[in-house]
């Protein structure tokens, strides 16, 4: 299976390969920044099955161990890479031309929900990293 996704201007055109191995909610505020929106739908994919066929990703030091990799044109958060996770990159579902092909299984960081998102199903929860 391939995914393809991108940017809102099109500068960046990616493609992820294979199943994601987790699928989420993150609901911390350095998602929420970096998104402008919250909570925000990640996927994760070995970084071997992520590339990119037009553009290039501008990549914002979130945190000492956070790149966050974004259009420059546009601004959309597209990436987001950990350096205890070297293998991994995850992949903002909403930039996916098809979003409904990786629906999210759990919450995290719900310590950071604001008082007025009211999740309304029934996944997993967790007040930060998943337990
Ligand atoms: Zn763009
Ligand atoms: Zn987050």
């Amino acid at each position: 299976m391939s995914c393809q996704g991108g940017c809102r201007c099109g500068c960046i055109r990616y493609r992820v390969t294979g199943a994601a191995s987790e699928q989420f909610f993150c609901h911390c505020e350095s998602c929420r920044r970096s998104a402008g929106a919250s909570p925000v739908p990640w996927a994760t994919f070995n970084v071997a099955h992520f590339a990119l066929d037009e553009g290039e990703l501008v990549q914002y030091t979130s945190s000492p161990d956070v790149q966050r990799g974004f259009c420059r044109a546009c601004g959309t958060a597209l990436t987001y890479r950990h350096a205890t996770r070297p293998l991994e990159i995850d992949v903002m579902v909403l930039s996916l031309d098809d979003p409904t092909a990786f629906t999210p299984r759990y919450h995290l960081w719900v310590s950071d929900r604001l008082p007025w998102i009211v999740i309304g199903d029934a996944l997993p929860r967790y007040p930060q990293e998943k337990a």
